[in-house]
């Protein structure tokens, strides 16, 4: 990839440009992607070079019609509009197909010229990895021009690299300035209400319409139908485009300007741009379809939930794994983490601990602490009481200075009935390559020497079937992100299973256990009354893969050193649940505090290239705005599942 940075001045730009003949221009949304295209136009007119643009952000065209992409020439001072096609969406990465295939066919449109094409500012994420990719190969592009910060990468720099396109970098020019969310919404809105001006109420029959697209249900009278961008085709060409006024019975009211009616409309498109009440073009909210179950079995989580909600609570899957934020995503940290099938339980940092299922308390083998701010350790206490019986010391991993944090919370303790039968605990502290091993007994005041071991790899514990890793993050105090890490998970082979005559049933996950215990001579019971030893099962019967990891970091401050240290334990990862304290409008207040932002956030977890990121922590501020967290975080990871059940209980 050439990397050829360029100045500032459009001038410059055009002149360099000069040569190509495809010219894809990218960068966030309100990077100044538009003030460039435009001063573009302006410095090629004057070097006597005429040039067409494609206009390819349906949500911030740079000029034409929202929800819809554009060709157009440079002409007195602005680029005017020569064809459109409708994509009745602001949305570019839900609805990237349509968008190139609409591009590709209006680019025909250009006699030959030049093309200036500005992209969606979709550029994060599979949407985006998709779209240039579609966009570079479609279009024949032959030169990126990346608008964004210098000192960092541009964004999808390695499809860029695999497209075999120079690459001119750009800094957003200074007049251009980062338009918030609500700005870019009535600039839009005001293009759009240019575009009706002229319109008049005009009736449609659906009955003689094929309705395509997305459309919502046919409800007369349905809210979700007011509003909606719609626009009348004749096989894939938009003759026109309007807005919905009511949908009664088969007549559609909508708002269409006048267009040539030579051609009769065959079609109609739907899909989610709509007016909302406020008189703004927006994306309709989603149709609610089932909720995803965001409350998890009893066994994991008790249903109650306390006045003092603290947003929702997700819970997971993970292999052989359920992991459950038990204080929601805005209280303390506590990530419960059962293994399914053994009766036991890990804790990831020890928040308020009251909302645990007592019967659970009994069967905490092991507890992960990131570090000891009161938020993460407040639960100590309750864990402290779970543990006065007879039962093996409880094994806790952490930080340097964790053994004395937990010696000074056994000490705040009269322990003067209990002799030595105080509940004990192993402490491991991870120093670098070494790891110090404490011994503490409640009741008994001596603070031993630890011992120490050599530690490979930040691996903390290995057990069967699966292993701890940690690694360590900077809070302004060292700070412990962890990964669990199944050794391999054992698939069923169904097709096998069915050729042998055998029913599936649970005896199958007796044999997965001795199989991932490696006890493969223990005798297998068959459905059919039969027996036969774990190893031939094995062999017929099964395939192991590697197992799904599970990723957990929080409280860590968004630097350099931070980002790659965390995005190598999360490479690949199945989930990761990561910290998101500030919406990107308090950065500042991250930066003081040793915090993420969710853009952060969701950027670790694209560039880890995670399955699932299960963002949590969010600060309390935030109680009433979560969809507006969910959605930042969303922009930079769009992969993002939301919580099903409402956001702000
Ligand atoms: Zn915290
Ligand atoms: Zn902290």
């Amino acid at each position: 990839m050439a990397n050829s940075p360029l100045p500032h001045s459009a001038p410059e730009i055009a002149a360099a440009l000069s040569a190509q003949r495809r010219v894809l221009l990218v960068g966030d949304p309100g990077s100044g992607k538009s003030t460039l295209s435009a001063a573009l136009g302006a410095a090629f007119q004057a070097r006597g070079e005429a040039w067409a643009c494609l206009s390819g952000d349906p949500g911030n065209p740079a000029f034409g019609i929202p929800g819809a992409v554009c060709l157009g020439r440079w002409q007195n001072e602005g680029w005017r509009m020569l064809a459109y096609e409708a994509i009745c969406s602001l949305n570019a990465g839900r609805f990237r197909l349509p968008l190139v295939m609409a591009l590709t066919r209006l680019q025909e449109g250009s006699a030959g010229l030049p093309l200036l094409i500005d992209a969606p500012g979709v550029i994060r994420g599979v949407a985006g990895a998709e779209l240039i990719d579609a966009l570079c190969a479609g279009l024949s592009v032959d030169a990126v021009v990346a608008l964004g910060d210098e000192d960092r990468p541009p964004p999808l720099s390695r499809e860029l690299t695999a497209a075999g396109v120079p690459v001119y970098r750009v800094a957003a020019h200074p007049a251009a300035r980062r338009h918030g969310k609500r700005r870019r919404a009535r600039e839009r809105s005001a293009l759009w209400q240019a575009y009706l001006a002229d319109a008049e109420e005009t009736e449609l029959s659906l009955s003689r319409l094929q309705v395509v697209g997305t459309p919502p249900p046919r409800v007369p009278g349905s809210a979700a139908w007011q509003g909606r961008q719609i626009a009348l085709l004749s096989s894939h060409e938009t003759l026109v485009m309007g807005q919905v006024l009511a949908l009664e019975a088969d007549r559609l009211h909508a708002r269409l300007p006048p267009w040539p009616k030579a051609q009769a409309p065959t079609a109609l498109l739907v899909r989610d741009a709509q007016v909302d009440a406020a008189g703004l073009l927006t994306s309709a909210p989603a149709l609610q379809g089932p909720p995803l179950t965001y409350l998890p079995p009893p066994s994991l989580l008790p249903p109650s939930v306390p006045q003092d909600a603290t947003g929702p609570r997700p819970a997971v899957r993970v292999g052989l794994l359920d992991a459950a934020l038990i204080n929601g995503v805005l209280g303390d940290p506590l990530l419960h983490l059962r293994l399914r099938h053994q009766k036991r339980s890990l804790l990831l940092d020890l928040g308020e601990a009251r909302r645990l299922p007592a019967r659970i308390c009994h069967q905490i083998s092991d507890v992960l602490i990131s570090h000891c701010h009161l938020d993460h350790i407040a639960g100590f206490v309750w864990l402290l009481r779970s543990r006065i019986a007879e039962l093996p010391p409880c094994r806790l991993y952490g930080p340097p200075g964790l053994a004395g944090h937990i010696a000074g919370l056994l000490r705040g303790v009269l322990w003067d009935r209990i002799g030595d039968r105080g509940p004990r605990f192993l402490i491991h502290e991870l120093h670098g390559e070494r790891i110090l091993q404490y011994r503490l007994q409640a009741g008994i005041d001596t603070f031993p020497p630890p011992l120490a071991r050599a530690v490979d790899d930040g691996t903390f514990l290995e057990d069967a079937g699966f292993r701890v890793r940690a690694v360590t993050l900077d809070h302004g105090t060292p700070v412990l992100a962890f990964a669990l890490e199944p050794s391999m998970s054992v698939l069923v082979r169904k097709e096998r299973l069915a050729a042998l005559g055998l029913a599936p049933g649970p005896w199958l996950t007796l044999l997965k256990r001795h199989i991932l215990a490696g006890e493969l001579d223990a005798p297998i019971q068959l459905p059919d009354g039969g027996q036969a030893p774990c190893r031939n099962l094995a062999r017929q019967l099964t395939l192991s893969a590697p197992g799904k990891r599970l990723v957990c970091a929080t409280d860590f401050a968004d630097t350099a050193d931070n980002r790659a240290r965390l995005v190598s334990l999360a490479r690949g990862a199945h989930t990761l649940f990561c910290e998101a304290s500030f919406r990107t409008a308090d950065a500042d207040q991250a930066r003081r505090t040793g915090h993420l932002t969710t853009r952060a956030c969701g950027e670790i977890a694209s560039a880890a290239e995670v399955e699932q990121l299960i963002p949590f922590h969010f600060s309390r501020r935030y109680e009433q705005q979560l969809d507006g967290v969910y959605d930042e975080i969303a922009e930079a990871y769009p992969a993002l599942t939301r919580p099903g059940t409402a956001l702000t209980k």
